[in-house]
């Protein structure tokens, strides 16, 4: 079968590899009918993530079932579904309560031997292991451009919006307007904010936030703690989501809430540590949350709301293309040249 694989930094390629098959009873062999483009696919292309050379990439993916294990429950032959990015047993302490992105047991799409050796979406075919704690179906009538979002950032939007705390009426600032920060300005609205503001530096992404019910700020050409603090009276955004994942952009987030206010913070972390403001979070009384989303938590109830019209998270797809012109789409992603492209098999 035809698939994107890792051949080391900065080298992907499309090649010839394997059909893979169901090994274990709870696997699932999905026929993939449309894959995306991540940024943590760039964090591989670059090195910044482990990689086996030969690997194949990929964990944004929605398909078609093809063959399922004995012990798979909730889906047969023909089935319709959209995978999270990550496995999850369903079944262990954490699962059990509800964090099924602390499972003992996970296992992440695309990321090669070093984060549990599964196959990648980017490829004809993948196969998804512990799929009934992994997968949901998709509901009829809608697209598969519209489903493929809740397996990883219209969820990881979500999230970050959810545990930011908003409630009717508030001033939010949504640090970061690629395709995570556009999902959670989406996803913003569905709690009542006044405002949303959204900051970036590319002003095509800020006309997207814009059409998305967010106010731009280019923090190119203002202060974006500034341009906040004057739209408040000097207090600041209520809450904040920061979506980027540099130290600057997670010290914008802090600084642009108000005594009391929320700080949640999705963005993938591009340093292990960095300069905690620990006396500003006492004296302002602030609260500060961070994490990767528990995306088979939300995949569900994202489904319901896309279903209900309520959500469209493919208004951010900017570029349609095929998995044969896999390496030319990382190209133009890594340039920003595109917010979001879906690749067809
Ligand atoms: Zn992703
Ligand atoms: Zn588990």
């Amino acid at each position: 079968m035809k698939a994107l694989t890792f051949q080391g930094e900065g080298d992907v390629k499309v090649m010839d590899v394997p059909k893979p098959s169901i090994a274990g009873s709870r696997d699932v062999l999905v026929r993939v009918t449309l894959g995306a483009v991540c940024g943590s696919d760039l964090h591989i292309l670059h090195g910044h993530t482990p990689m086996n050379p030969g690997a194949v990439l990929g964990h944004e993916f929605v398909g078609v079932v093809d063959d399922v294990g004995p012990e798979v429950a909730r889906f047969k032959p023909g089935d319709r579904v959209v995978s999270s990015f990550f496995t999850a047993c369903g079944h262990c302490a954490l699962c059990r309560k509800g964090w099924f992105n602390q499972c003992v047991d996970k296992g992440t799409f695309g990321h090669g031997e070093y984060f549990g050796g599964l196959g990648g979406g980017q490829a004809e075919y993948v196969v998804v292991p512990n799929a009934d704690s992994t997968m949901e179906p998709i509901p009829d009538g809608m697209d598969d451009e519209q489903a493929i979002f809740v397996g990883d950032i219209l969820s990881t939007g979500f999230f970050g919006a959810e545990r930011a705390e908003i409630r009717p009426g508030d001033v939010v600032a949504v640090v970061g307007a690629g395709p995570v920060g556009l999902l959670a300005t989406m996803s913003a609205q569905l709690f009542g904010p006044a405002r949303t503001f959204v900051i970036d530096m590319v002003d095509s992404r800020l006309e997207i936030a814009q059409e998305l019910g967010g106010i731009p700020i280019n923090a190119k050409q203002t202060h974006p703690v500034e341009a906040i603090e004057r739209a408040t009276g000097g207090i600041g955004a209520d809450s904040s989501i920061e979506c980027v994942g540099l130290l600057s952009a997670v010290d914008t987030a802090i600084h642009a809430v108000r005594g009391g206010g929320t700080i949640s913070m999705v963005g993938v972390p591009s340093a292990v540590g960095g300069e905690f403001p620990y006396m500003r979070m006492w004296l302002k009384s602030l609260t500060f949350r961070a994490g990767w989303c528990n995306v088979q938590k939300y995949m569900r109830p994202l489904l319901d709301l896309i279903a209900a019209g309520r959500l469209h998270p493919e208004k951010i797809i900017s570029h349609r293309m095929k998995l044969d012109d896999a390496e030319e789409a990382y190209r133009i992603f890594d340039a920003r040249e595109a917010t979001k492209i879906v690749l067809s098999p």
